[in-house]
Parts: structure tokens; C-alpha cells; sequence
């Protein structure tokens, strides 16, 4: 399987991802994690990244494209795997395409999570407390959610075209939601 998570943020994208490659034992590979990782670290890479991150802008497509063509050509992603987070823009699809098409196989499935915006802000409020995320502040959520409207949401249609999209309900509790992706999931699969 060689998946796509897309959803605004605190649609609940990166918990599902995970659970969801877990059951299909692929790797979720997590573009904001890999960021936050090397901002941890204090690497040049995480060093680049922090600026945008840290006003919710989108960390710019030539880095982002690099570490992930990377990240899939490491052995655990050539059975498949789970992107969670990228492609965001119309020029990282481009990219992705690229990639996957070099490795002979092709994307399955692109799967956006739904949810109301107003939820979303109390969801990552709440996160704020508990994970301490720097970006998770009211403003930069604010501005995270008009980067996703402005330059993420396109790629639903274009998925839609490709007839490789899947939308699912993120609202409700996390098994819940993981119960309803994978019905969606083997769905696809069974036909
Ligand atoms: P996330 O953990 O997916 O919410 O990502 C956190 C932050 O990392 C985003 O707000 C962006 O600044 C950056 N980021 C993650 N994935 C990408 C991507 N595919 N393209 C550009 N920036 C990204």
C-alpha cells in the first residue's frame, strides 16, 4: 500500500496515520515530525525549517521534496507506506509522482480527513497543553488552517480526479474514526 494522509490541522492526521500503518505494517512517515525532529535537534535542516514552522507557513517545497524522496528510499518504505502530511502543495504532487513512479509502483489511495474548523481550534488548543507544540498557539493555528484552505484543499479535487480519493469523518472518538478509515480502506481494496 502506498498511502496519503491530507487533512486541515488537528483533524487528528497524524494519530490515524499511525494507527493505520501500524495495521497494514508500513512505515507513517510524518513530514511535521521529521521538522520537529531536526528542530529538536538543532540540525541545519531543522534550523531552516523552524522559521516557517513557527509562523505556520509551509516549510519551502525544495527542502521538504529532498527529505522525503530520502525518507521512501530507505528499505522499510519498499513495501509500501503511509505519507502523512506531504504532498501540501500542487508541487510537491508533481514531486511525489515523480518518486513513485521511479520505483515502478503507484499511489493507492489519497485519504483526507473532515472536520469542523471550529472544533479544530479547540482541539489544538487543548493539544497545546498537553504536547506543548511551539506552533499550536490560537494565531499560528489560524494561520495554519488559511495555508491548508489556500494551498492543500486544491489537491482534494485533483485526487478526486485521479479517482484515488477517499473522504472520511474525523469527528468522534480516535477508534472510531480508525474504524471508519479502515472499512473505507478495505473498501477500496475489495473492489
Ligand atoms: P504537521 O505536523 O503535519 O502539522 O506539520 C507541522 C509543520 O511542518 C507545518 O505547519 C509546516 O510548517 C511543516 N510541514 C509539514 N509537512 C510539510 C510539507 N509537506 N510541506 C511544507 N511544510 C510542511
Amino acid at each position: 500500500m502506498r498511502l496519503i494522509f491530507m487533512g486541515p490541522p488537528g483533524a487528528g492526521k497524524g494519530t490515524q496515520a499511525k494507527q493505520v500503518a501500524t495495521r497494514y505494517d508500513i512505515p507513517a512517515i510524518s513530514t511535521g515530525e521529521i521538522f520537529r525532529a531536526n528542530v529538536g535537534a538543532g540540525t541545519p535542516l531543522g534550523l531552516k525549517a523552524k522559521e516557517y514552522m513557527d509562523r505556520g507557513d509551509y516549510v519551502p517545497s525544495e527542502i521538504t521534496n529532498q527529505m522525503v524522496r530520502d525518507r521512501i528510499g530507505e528499505p522499510d518504505a519498499e513495501k509500501g507506506f503511509l505519507l502523512d502530511g506531504y504532498p501540501r502543495t500542487l508541487d510537491q504532487v508533481h514531486e511525489l509522482d515523480d518518486m513513485i513512479k521511479a520505483t515502478g509502483h503507484q499511489l493507492d489511495v489519497a485519504l483526507v480527513i473532515t472536520a469542523d474548523r471550529d472544533e479544530l481550534v479547540a482541539r489544538l488548543l487543548q493539544r497545546a497543553q498537553t504536547e506543548g507544540r511551539a506552533d499550536d498557539t490560537e494565531e499560528v493555528i489560524r494561520r495554519r488552517q488559511e495555508v491548508y484552505a489556500e494551498q492543500t484543499e486544491p489537491l482534494i479535487s485533483l485526487y478526486r480526479e485521479r479517482d484515488l480519493l477517499i473522504e472520511v469523518d474525523g469527528m468522534g472518538d480516535i477508534d472510531e474514526v480508525t474504524d471508519r478509515i479502515m472499512a473505507a480502506l478495505e473498501a477500496v481494496n475489495q473492489s
